[in-house]
């Protein structure tokens, strides 16, 4: 990363405080993504990562919550803000696309009326001046005929629309983080496409960083600067995305790349390692992983590697630790070929 991060995340901890117990849910979660970087977060379902999101914009669910470590927009810390003041920074200065757009939108207002309110909430603009903006935001997520458009309700868009007017909500405010959490898993395969390029344009021309979360590899493999590569709560690999798809460092990882699909194919579940992702009240010793792993040893059940650096990326594996690597075959876990 050549910018000064916008948004750092250190030693990130999520848990869940019930009666019975205190479930971990995010251990120690470091990221940083800078202006106009898309980062991609990726894992299986429960890996943490819409957590992950959760917790950066301030909507973690009750009992969730954030028991350590601190997140900073900008070099200001936002976790320990009072709720008025991050509802501001909502909106302001974060941005958010869901997986279902009506999440996003209130269904008895025109969309119009939805923008331009967002707009004069955080912007000094008159009324006349936030409309202009709402349809030149409308047009430039491709929406026809934006004008009118305006006056119409979410219900009379298509699901493919309706996530367009929500990216151009997210941007009413020229926000300068989005969090996108599976924002095209909804849509249709053709439509898919058209709104991944959409976010990625967007951004680059606005500056605005991007998280993008999301369990597809492809559409991670189509728009993201970087990836980091989540598991039981924890981060096992982080790297630029072109080193991580093509020469992942971490077994996990070259799991989930076991076969990139199309963007809009839907793949939940590993199809090259057998088992499940851990239940949060029994996450194993050590690297959480190691039930999982065919390259697990003895070392791997009872410590917790670290991220430690891994060709051009960071992986969290014994594999890549030079004073374990006696413990190990010099082979690549990920690759097969040299570490
Ligand atoms: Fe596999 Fe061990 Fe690496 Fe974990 S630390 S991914 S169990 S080799």
């Amino acid at each position: 990363m050549s910018a000064p991060p916008l948004l750092q995340v250190r030693n990130l901890q999520v848990q869940f405080v019930t009666r019975r117990a205190v479930l971990t849910a995010i251990d120690d979660v470091s990221l940083e993504i800078a202006p106009g970087e898309v980062l991609g977060v990726v894992g299986e379902s429960g890996a943490g990562k819409s957590i992950t999101g959760a917790a950066i914009i301030g909507l973690l669910e009750p009992p969730g919550r954030i028991s350590g470590g601190e997140i900073l927009l900008d070099g200001r810390r936002i976790d320990n803000l009072p709720a008025s003041q991050m509802r501001q920074v909502r909106g302001r200065e974060i941005g958010a696309i869901f997986q279902d757009p009506l999440t996003s939108l209130n269904p008895l207002y025109t969309v119009g009326r939805q923008i331009t309110e967002t707009i004069q909430t955080h912007l000094n603009l008159t009324p006349a001046q936030a409309r202009t903006r709402a349809i030149d935001l409308l047009k430039s997520t491709g929406i026809p005929g934006a004008q009118a458009r305006l006056d119409h309700y979410p219900h009379q868009f298509s699901g493919g629309m309706r996530q367009r007017v929500v990216i151009a909500l997210a941007l009413a405010a020229e926000p300068r983080l989005i969090i996108a959490d599976e924002p095209t898993t909804a849509l249709d395969v053709s439509i898919q496409a058209q709104i991944i390029a959409l976010i990625r344009r967007l951004c680059r021309e606005h500056g605005t960083a991007v998280m993008l979360v999301t369990h597809d590899m492809g559409v991670i493999a189509e728009t993201a600067d970087r990836v980091a590569v989540m598991y039981a709560g924890r981060l096992v690999e982080v790297g630029p995305v072109a080193q991580v798809i093509h020469h992942p460092q971490h077994p996990y990882t070259h799991g989930l790349m076991g076969s990139i699909p199309r963007v809009g194919a839907q793949r939940d579940r590993l199809e090259q390692i057998d088992g499940a992702m851990p239940r949060l009240n029994a996450i194993p010793t050590g690297c959480a992983f190691h039930p999982r792993c065919p390259r697990a040893t003895s070392l791997c059940e009872r410590r917790r590697p670290e991220l430690m650096p891994a060709q051009q990326a960071q992986a969290a594996c014994w594999l890549h630790d030079a004073n374990s690597a006696s413990h190990f075959p010099a082979h690549d876990a990920a690759t097969g070929g040299q570490v």
